[in-house]
């Protein structure tokens, strides 16, 4: 193992559990004890990935819908070891996500598995313009 490498969990895609910092995640939610039965499905957004309402959450708040996932992988950053033991590469990703009773979607801006952050259409599309205007005007 090389120092610029740092362990991480596997796991992949838009399971609760590696969402995001800073969201509830499962065993953050108060649960009762006993089985509690399935919530009502939500309606899903056009976009989401499952557009099954979500019915096998225990709770609301972990109803969520994900769109598809776009990753750019980072070329000049270290590959990342899993905890597998394979790596993996170092990527940006961004998706749309929306938890039931939201007001609206966010996009979800990230990098590797787990870190980043929602953002509303508003702020990631002043975000992705400033980007595209650093590398308009200084990209070679
Ligand atoms: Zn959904």
């Amino acid at each position: 193992m090389n120092d610029t490498e740092k362990v991480r969990s596997t796991g992949y895609g838009h399971d609760l559990n590696n969402v995001q910092e800073g969201y509830p995640q499962p065993e953050a939610v108060m649960t009762c004890p006993s089985p509690s039965p399935a919530v009502e499905p939500i309606t899903c957004q056009s976009w989401c990935q499952d557009r099954d309402g979500h019915p096998r959450e225990k709770v609301r708040e972990d109803q969520w819908c994900f769109g598809a996932e776009h990753r750019v992988h980072l070329s000049t950053e270290p590959s990342v070891l899993m905890s597998d033991g394979k790596t993996a590469p170092t990527y940006l990703t961004t998706y749309l996500l929306r938890q039931a009773d939201d007001t609206a979607p966010r996009v979800f801006i990230g990098y590797d598995e787990g870190s980043g952050k929602p953002a509303t259409f508003d702020e990631a599309r002043r975000f992705a313009v400033e980007i595209l205007a650093q590398v308009d005007e200084h990209g070679t």
